[in-house]
This record gives C-alpha cells, structure tokens and sequence, in this order.
C-alpha cells in the first residue's frame, strides 16, 4: 500500500488484499515502533551498524544502508503528508525509545499502537486516489510472458470468481509466512503466497533458514492470543525474565545486555530454560514488568496490558507466561535495492523480500523495511511503465493455475487440510524450530515432503463461494513450499549465526559462512547454493567501533 501511497498519483493502480485493506496483515499489528534516526546525537551510520552487526554480518548491506538512510524521511513524510501522530516529548520533539540491539534510542511510536496509526492514515490517503481496491481477494499466482511479468491471476473469495489482472508492473508485498510454526506472531492470514509466487517462477529466495523467534509470546492456552507478542519495547523498560527458579536466567546468557539482548539470544536462553525443565508447565518462562509499577505499564503498555487481562493474566501486577514465537523472516525473494527481482516486471517489498536484515531483525526495523522498501517500488515503477503498451497474458497459463489450484474441490475423498496444517505446523516448531540439528533437519525435511505429497490427494468439500476450506488448502500448499526451502536452507548452513541455531554447529564461522544460501527452483527439485556476502559499504576488519565507509550523509538533523 505503502507503495502505491508513494507513486504519482496519476498511475492506474489496483490493490489486491487477501483481507480488508489496512485492516489486515502485521504493519497494522506493529506495536513497538519504528527505528529512525531524527536525533542530532544519533546518526545513520549507527543506525546501519546496528543493523548490520544485529544482522550477523550477513546482510544485504545495500538495502540495509537504503532502509536507514531513508527511514527518517518516510517518519516525516508520514507525519506531514500523512497526517500520522507519534508520541511527543514534552518539548516537542517526536519520542524516541529504546529498543534491543540499538546503540541510541531511535524508536518512533505512538503509544503501543503504532501499526494502526500509520495503516489508518495510509489507508485515508490511498481513498482519495483513485486506487482500485480488490478486498478478500487473493493473488493466486503471477502471469508471465516472454520472460516478464505481466499480472496475476486473483480470486474474489466471497465470490470464488477468478479474474486476470494484466500490470505492465506488479509488486508482491504479502508479508511473508511466519505462520508456518504452531507458535506464532503474524496475522493469520499470511501464508508465505508472495514468496511461494516467486519460487514457483524460478526466482531464487535466500536466507531461508532465517526465521525469527521473537522471545516473548503470550502463552494463553488454546487459544488465537497464544503466540501473540509481549512486545520488546517492555524489555527496553526493564522488564525481567524469570525460570520457575526464580532465576533471572539471562544473568547466565547475556551478563552485559541481560533482557535487551538481541531476540535470537534472548529465544535461545528461554528455550535452553524450558528444555532444561525449569520451565512453566505449559513449556513458558516468566516475564516481570511489575518492578515498573501498575501505572506505568498500564499507561506505556495499555494494549498489552489488556491483552493479558483477556486471557487471566495481568503484565501490570504479575509475571505472565512467554514462550519464543516465530515472529519475522528475514529470508525471501532476493531483490535489489530498488526491489527489483530477477523476474523483469515484478518488485517485491515488505517481508516477502530477504536480505535486509541478514541473520536477525532489530526489533523496530520492520516497519521501516515495508514502508521503505515500498517507498522504492513506488518510485521506481513508474521508469518501468514508461512509454509500455498494455501487457497481454497466456489464457492458456491462466487456465493451468485455475485447473491446479480447483482440482481438491473436484477429488471424491482424501486427507484432512486442517489435519495437515496442524501436522505442518509442529513438524516446523520440533524439527526446524529454535534449536536445530542436521538429524533433525534431515528428519523435517523427509516430513515436510511426506506433506506435500499428502497435499497433491487433499479433497475440499463445498463450493467455490467463500470456502474457507478451499484457502486453508491454498495457504498450506504455498506453507509446505516455503517450509521445505526453510528447512533445506537450514540444513545446508552447517554453523550457527543469528537466528539460526544449529546444536551441531554451535560455533559462527566466518571463514566459511560470511555468505548468503540461496534456494531455487530446478527440474530436480529444490537447488541450495551460497554466495559470498558483498561488503559494499562496509567490511568486518575495518570495523573497530568507529571506522564506517559508506557514506557523507552521517548526521539527521534533529526534529
Ligand atoms: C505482533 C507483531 C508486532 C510487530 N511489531 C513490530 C514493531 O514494533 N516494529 C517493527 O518494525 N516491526 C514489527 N513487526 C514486524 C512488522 O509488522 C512487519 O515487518 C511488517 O508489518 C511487514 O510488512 P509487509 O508489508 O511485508 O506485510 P503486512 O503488513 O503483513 O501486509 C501483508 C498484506 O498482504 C496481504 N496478503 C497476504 N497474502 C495475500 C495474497 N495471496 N493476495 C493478496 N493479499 C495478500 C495480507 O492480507 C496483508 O494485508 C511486528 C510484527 C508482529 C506480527
């Protein structure tokens, strides 16, 4: 949205949103903020370095360096154009926090509702364009023709109608599949569709194998808020993890940075804890904000407070139960900076793209990479269009995606889809999870494959018409594809770094591994590969502490 939001808005645009527009997916769940510098003592440069370093070194170091170099933009043009409101200090000055990972304050928010202040206000604007919005319709799967991306095929899923849209540019922004664990953050509806589009196109996704953990999930029995995240900016006030020892465990694992170490580390310590049974019952640990007083959570947490409250638990007055979540991928479709892919025609921003957060996200770096990166589709699309005739598609490539994605409607009988989600689901938590091994790997993978093969006899009762059925079966068929690049991803990185933990492999090994895996389509299957990571701004030996190549533009001015 971000990216039409940012185009001139004299192009003929169309969103297409699996739910409702601005109403639906992670930004709008954003909670913590947004990372930019706007502070005349903080600067660009340690805003990249913390990016780089939280990123294990394995970043994109070109997206990375564009998402902060144009994150403070974005925060004024949001503000000024948009009409968004962040929290202010008392002098005026828009609020910084702190956030894990971060060398300075730079967290812009509003309250912990952030994500639905910027949605909102983007979403008002797109209204008074005139932007084609196609809601509860899906993306199904891309059209090309002579090497080039020329649309879509989508189903209006209150309708079951498939319509062809032809765009002499489309840009995938899906938000990812951290769904694919049986303990996550994201929105539902989120299945990995934009990446699994692209893989199915032969573009390669890279850093599959890095999925992170965000360490603070609500643990509420078997319910939707299970998963659902305590957010970090709690840790960044004090908030304290407790084993049902009563120990402050991260004493053990993080001495200096303790609860506002990075996710991966902090994932790791709770789950090393549970593992080792000192652990809560339902397989959590405990975090204490109640040091900080009722008050103060309440009024700087209240969202989350009454989270909490929902499900019996109370963050302003006790320890509530936390499990690590899957929460963010870093890993995606490979882009440049300017969300290009390899596919002529098609961009792809937000968290279907990989590479700009290496091996870890900071927490705060998020949103900036959708509304930035949407930012540089926006701005680019239109040097694509220029001058274009109207794209025409393959009828007959149309038909196959219809005839593929309706024959369970057509089978007599088969396996379960709910049962499999399930099953896929917690292969992913035990065998790819937060902790891993090549055994274990090697066992997920024959699993996620056995999936996938049950897939192909999946039978759905009913009509076309909102078959809610029908898109679980969708959704789990691009799950189990990404899954399975997740899971191969993984194995072949035999060291670990970041939010890839391989107890085989404990050690990060720079000699071997300051690369990126990539995975692809071939006519075998699935195709594994690495490739050197390239330091264009900056090197791991010229770091030390202060020595930063990448640009002049160093300093923000101060707002
Ligand atoms: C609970 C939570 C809290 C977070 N807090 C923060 C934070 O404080 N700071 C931060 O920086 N980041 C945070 N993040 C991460 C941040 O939300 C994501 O990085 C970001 O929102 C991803 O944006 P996106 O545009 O890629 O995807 P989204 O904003 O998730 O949008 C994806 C959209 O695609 C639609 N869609 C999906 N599939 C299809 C399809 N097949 N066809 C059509 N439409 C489709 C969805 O309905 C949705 O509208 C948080 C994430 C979660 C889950």
């Amino acid at each position: 949205m971000y990216a039409a939001d940012d185009g001139p808005v004299d192009l003929d645009v169309t969103v297409v949103v699996k739910k409702l527009a601005g109403k639906s997916g992670c930004t709008r769940m954003v909670q913590g903020g947004y990372n930019a510098v706007l502070h005349s003592e903080d600067s660009v440069e340690d805003h990249y370095m913390d990016t780089i370093e939280g990123g294990k070194w394995i970043n994109d170091q070109k997206l990375a360096w564009t998402l902060v170099e144009n994150a403070p933009k974005v925060i004024r043009k949001l503000e000024n154009d948009l009409g968004v409101f962040f929290d202010r200090d008392e002098d005026g000055h828009i609020h910084q926090k702190p956030f894990a990972g971060q060398s300075f304050d730079r967290t812009v928010h509003k309250g912990d509702l952030t994500g639905i202040e910027i949605m909102t206000k983007i979403r008002d604007e797109l209204l008074t364009r005139d932007v084609t919005f196609l809601e509860e319709t899906r993306a199904v799967d891309l059209l090309t023709r002579d090497g080039e991306a020329v649309g879509a095929v989508v189903l209006d899923m209150r309708s079951g109608e498939f319509e062809v849209i032809t765009a002499k540019a489309v840009v995938l922004a899906t938000g990812g599949g951290a769904t694919m664990y049986s303990i996550s953050t994201p929105a539902l509806e989120k299945s990995a569709d934009g990446q699994a589009m692209a893989y199915r196109q032969g573009l390669p996704l890279q850093d599959m194998e890095m999925m992170q953990f965000h360490p603070t999930g609500l643990l509420a029995g078997d319910t939707k808020l299970t998963g659902g995240v305590i957010e970090e900016g709690i840790r960044g006030e004090g908030a304290h993890l407790y084993n049902t020892e009563d120990e402050r465990f991260m004493e053990k694992y993080a001495p200096e940075k303790m609860e506002r170490a990075t996710r991966d580390i902090v994932s790791r310590a709770s789950y090393e804890e549970i593992m080792a049974g000192r652990g809560t019952e339902r397989g959590g640990v405990l975090l204490d904000a109640t040091h900080l007083g009722t008050e103060f959570v309440e009024e700087t947490f209240p969202g989350m407070t009454e989270r909490t409250r929902n499900v019996g638990q109370d963050l302003s007055t006790q320890r509530v139960e936390v499990s690590p979540t899957s929460h963010y991928h870093m890993g995606g479709v490979t882009i440049d900076a300017n969300c290009r892919t390899n596919l002529p025609g098609l961009f792809v921003a937000g968290e279907d793209a990989g590479g700009a957060h290496g091996a870890n996200r900071l927490g705060g770096n998020g949103v900036v990479d959708s509304t930035v990166l949407g930012k540089q589709a926006g701005q680019v699309v239109p040097d694509r269009i220029e001058g274009r005739s109207p794209p025409s598609y393959d009828p007959d490539q149309a038909e196959r995606i219809i005839e593929r994605i309706t024959e369970p409607l057509n089978r007599p009988g088969g396996a379960d889809v709910y049962e499999l989600r399930d099953e896929l689901e917690e292969v992913m938590w035990e065998y790819v999870g937060v902790v891993r091994t090549g055994e274990k790997l090697e066992e997920g993978i024959e699993r996620l494959v056995e999936i996938r093969k049950r897939l192909e006899d999946v039978a759905v009762s009913g009509s076309r018409r909102y078959n809610l059925e029908w898109n679980e079966y969708m959704d789990l068929e691009n799950l189990a594809l990404i899954a399975e690049t997740v899971a191969r991803s993984a194995l072949y990185r035999t060291e670990s770094r970041g939010a890839h933990y391989r107890e085989d492999y404990p050690e990060r090994d720079d000699d071997e591994w300051l690369a990126n895996v990539h995975v692809r389509r071939n006519d075998d299957g699935m195709e594994t590969w690495k490739e050197d990571v390239v330091f264009s701004q900056t090197h791991p030996a010229n770091v030390d502490g202060s020595i930063v190549t990448v640009s002049d533009n160093t300093h923000a001015e101060s707002n």
